[in-house]
């Protein structure tokens, strides 16, 4: 049975930044929060930030981005006021995987939506997040800089309150946290529950890098399922048998030895029922 469900959006109302600071709970998160009505694309301003002018934990938030942006040059889609469309900035700690990156926002953003719902969430790799195999937030992890001035830029839009017509039509499988919760969900609880996980999984990448990777395999929606693999003009498929601390997803092809790839090059599909996998993920 579908669930039926009626509620009616109050919220289409600009992010009150001050009820985001409030509901925060860790330091680091509330040290330079600006907010931008509108902009093209909050990871090209964090990107574009000079030097001196942002500090470890400074975030870009905004109601609409004209040009959102998603891997590999996609599109990222939500109307005005329905989304938590964020760019963090970081300061890398040494000898980290870039990779370590995309984990702590995936793991982040999950926590924030699972926080916001009740639902549990888990993650497809290497950076969806998922509510019952359906995609609810999406993730751009961008590098800037050098040396000294190296920044980590990490870019998260989470459907927060979009109906179904608001949702791209380009992924059939995409939903937002008011469908899964059957409600509508506060943007700004979201938005701190966001950067309040984003600092705490700062914390453990510093601390204990390996808790951070295990943290994320263990909430991967698709070890052990068959994928679709598409790369390139070509599709082909393979069984995904486990993950690699740089971020490399093991792949079993139907026949031949088993290959490491990489999310730079291409996008998976699982074949099997997600939501069963997820009963699993805690
Ligand atoms: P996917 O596996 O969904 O293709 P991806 O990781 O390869 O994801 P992303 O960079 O996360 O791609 O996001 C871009 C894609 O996400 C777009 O091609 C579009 O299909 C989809 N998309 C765009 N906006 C949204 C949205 N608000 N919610 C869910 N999906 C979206």
């Amino acid at each position: 049975l579908v669930p039926l469900f009626l509620f009616v959006m109050t919220n289409a109302l600009p992010l009150d930044l001050d009820r985001v600071l409030a509901l925060l709970h860790t330091p680091e998160a509330s040290v330079d929060l600006r907010y931008l009505s509108e902009v093209d694309s909050t990871n090209r301003v964090a990107a574009e930030l000079p030097h001196r002018s942002w500090q470890h934990g400074t975030a870009i938030l905004t109601d609409y981005q004209s040009a959102g942006r998603g891997r590999r040059g996609r599109v990222w889609v939500a109307p005005p006021c329905t989304a938590v469309l964020a760019s963090t900035l970081l300061r890398p700690p040494s000898n980290v995987e870039p990779a370590s990156f995309t984990m702590l926002a995936a793991l982040a953003v999950s926590d924030a939506v699972s926080a916001a719902t009740g639902c549990t969430s888990s993650i497809k790799w290497p950076n969806d997040v998922h509510i019952r195999g359906r995609k609810v937030a999406g993730i751009l992890v961008e590098l800037a800089g050098e040396g000294t001035y190296r920044r980590v830029i990490l870019g998260t839009g989470i459907n927060v309150n979009m109906e179904s017509r608001d949702l791209p039509r380009s992924n059939q499988q995409a939903s937002s946290l008011s469908l899964e919760a059957h409600r509508e969900v506060e943007r700004e609880a979201v938005a701190s529950s966001l950067l309040d996980a984003i600092h705490l999984w700062y914390g453990v990448l510093t601390r204990a890098p390996d808790a951070l990777f295990e943290g994320w395999k263990a909430r991967l929606n698709m070890l052990g399922a068959t994928l679709d693999i598409y790369e390139e003009s070509t599709v082909w498929s393979g069984v995904a048998l486990d993950v690699q601390r740089d971020g490399g997803l093991v792949v079993q092809p139907t026949s031949g030895s088993p290959l490491t790839l990489y999310a730079a090059d291409l996008s998976v599909r699982p074949r099997f029922d997600v939501q069963a996998a997820e009963s699993e993920v805690q």
